[in-house]
């Protein structure tokens, strides 16, 4: 059984938010828990701390839940934390002791990592929330410029209060600058590999376009022509043309499809749809093939999954693109016996999933080339060997959608006994 390729971007940034908050919401409950001990929390750390790290916490079980719901909870956090940091500040300038030094220097350390924080989970507000952080911090340090030298022995705590937040003051612009052009590049690179993306896909269009055109007019030609010939001869030439001719065009459309896939802005679709009315309709598609080579096609839904298969949410035309190549390749690989496609619903720690299975008892694939089957352009000796038409496409693509649709692949197969290939795919309705 081979694992999935690597996460998708998206899967793997949603990966590291929750690793970030959830070490956020422990980092914050031991320094607090440790303070407290040592007597250095004031009254606003004494409950402020601990919901700061409930929340941080609730925002790593939402990044696993319900990660649609991140842009609504992200900001209303940051700016809590925010909230937390000014005043705890304010605190600890007006207070004259050593504790409160020691609160102001940890947490004008404190403040650049939450600005990195910020650029990196909210990238639109990243900046916003920053400048307005960095100009509470600017107006603490003014006020402790106003504020009247305590009596007694603090001056000198009151003047290192001071130089910390005068540091503060001179190198924080510096990071946020850096920042907000690390964001900025990173958008710019974004927007870039689109506008490629584009091009690429334009040039492919148009060139798909210009070979596919006169090539279904040959295809018509060759079946016009078919009806005349009667000669063995003729017609196997006419054969040999049409197959040739078919080839092109699937080799065409493979290629065009596996580039639009690469495409990041490529959007993908939540409709409702029956699954089983799908594999259905891609059985009566490929029955006939099926049958000139003998074989047997089958749909298997257990009879209890059959209703909650009826509305199942996810992109339709991408399920069926899937089925529908995994049937092709079976179908194509399989000699003797046949194909069956089974569907199940389960539960899965992010909600709902279809599994889809794609069954066959063909020519199976070796434990050894099991990874490199989903690499595009790779079609392996034993394909080859049995003079079957392909691009070596079919799978990678199968690999893209099934990424891009935040799903799972695996195959199972042994030689001369047949392969099994399982799509696990979310409901979109989970988010
Ligand atoms: P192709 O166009 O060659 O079918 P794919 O990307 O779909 O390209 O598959 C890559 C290779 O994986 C194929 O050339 C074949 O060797 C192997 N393969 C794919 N599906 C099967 C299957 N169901 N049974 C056996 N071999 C398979």
């Amino acid at each position: 059984m081979t694992p999935t390729q690597p996460w998708p971007v998206d899967a793997r940034h949603a990966h590291l938010m929750t690793g970030v908050s959830l070490l956020a919401a422990i980092g914050t409950l031991l320094i607090w828990f440790t303070d407290r001990q040592q007597g250095l929390t004031t009254a606003w750390d004494q409950w402020t701390i601990p919901m700061l790290s409930a929340l941080y916490f609730g925002i790593s079980v939402l990044h696993v839940i319900k990660p649609r719901c991140m842009p609504w909870a992200l900001p209303p956090t940051l700016i809590a934390t925010s909230v937390y940091l000014l005043v705890a500040l304010h605190l600890a300038m007006v207070g004259q002791s050593l504790p409160k030094l020691y609160a102001a220097t940890s947490l004008t350390q404190l403040i650049p990592v939450f600005y990195v924080i910020a650029f990196v989970s909210w990238p639109r507000g990243g900046a916003g929330i920053s400048g307005l952080t960095y100009a509470g911090l600017l107006a603490q340090y003014l006020f402790s410029l106003h504020a009247p030298m305590p009596a007694g022995g603090w001056s000198d705590v009151h003047q290192l209060t001071q130089k910390t937040l005068l540091a503060s003051v001179v190198i924080h612009p510096a990071c946020i600058l850096a920042l907000s052009f690390i964001t900025h590049l990173r958008g710019q690179l974004s927007t870039s590999q689109q506008e490629a993306f584009k091009g690429k896909e334009r040039f492919l269009a148009m060139l798909s376009h210009e070979i596919r055109t006169p090539l279904q007019a040959m295809l018509g030609s060759i079946d016009l022509l078919a009806l005349k010939l009667h000669g063995s001869t003729e017609t196997r030439a006419l054969d040999r043309l049409r197959n040739s001719a078919t080839q092109l065009d699937t080799h065409l459309r493979d290629i065009t499809e596996f580039t639009r896939l690469e495409d990041p802005a490529l959007r993908i679709q939540a409709d409702t749809f029956d699954l089983t009315q799908l594999l259905q309709d891609l059985r009566d598609d490929w029955i006939e093939r099926a049958q000139s080579k003998g074989l047997t096609l089958s749909i298997d839904i257990a009879p209890d999954e059959q209703t909650s298969l009826q509305t199942v949410t996810a992109d339709a035309t991408r399920v069926r693109q899937i089925v529908s190549n995994l049937i092709s390749n079976a179908l194509k690989y399989t000699m003797v016996g046949g194909v069956t496609v089974h569907a199940s619903l389960s539960r899965q720690q992010r909600g709902r999933a279809m599994t889809i299975v794609v069954e066959d008892s063909g020519i199976g694939i070796a434990a050894h080339h099991l990874a490199a089957i989903f690499q595009p352009y790779v079609r392996l000796e034993d394909a080859r060997a049995l003079r079957v038409d392909g691009s070596g496409l079919g799978l990678a693509v199968v690999q893209r959608l099934v990424d891009r649709l935040g799903g799972r692949l695996h195959v199972d197969s042994h030689p001369d006994r047949g392969s099994r290939f399982t799509v696990e795919l979310p409901m979109a309705d989970n988010g």
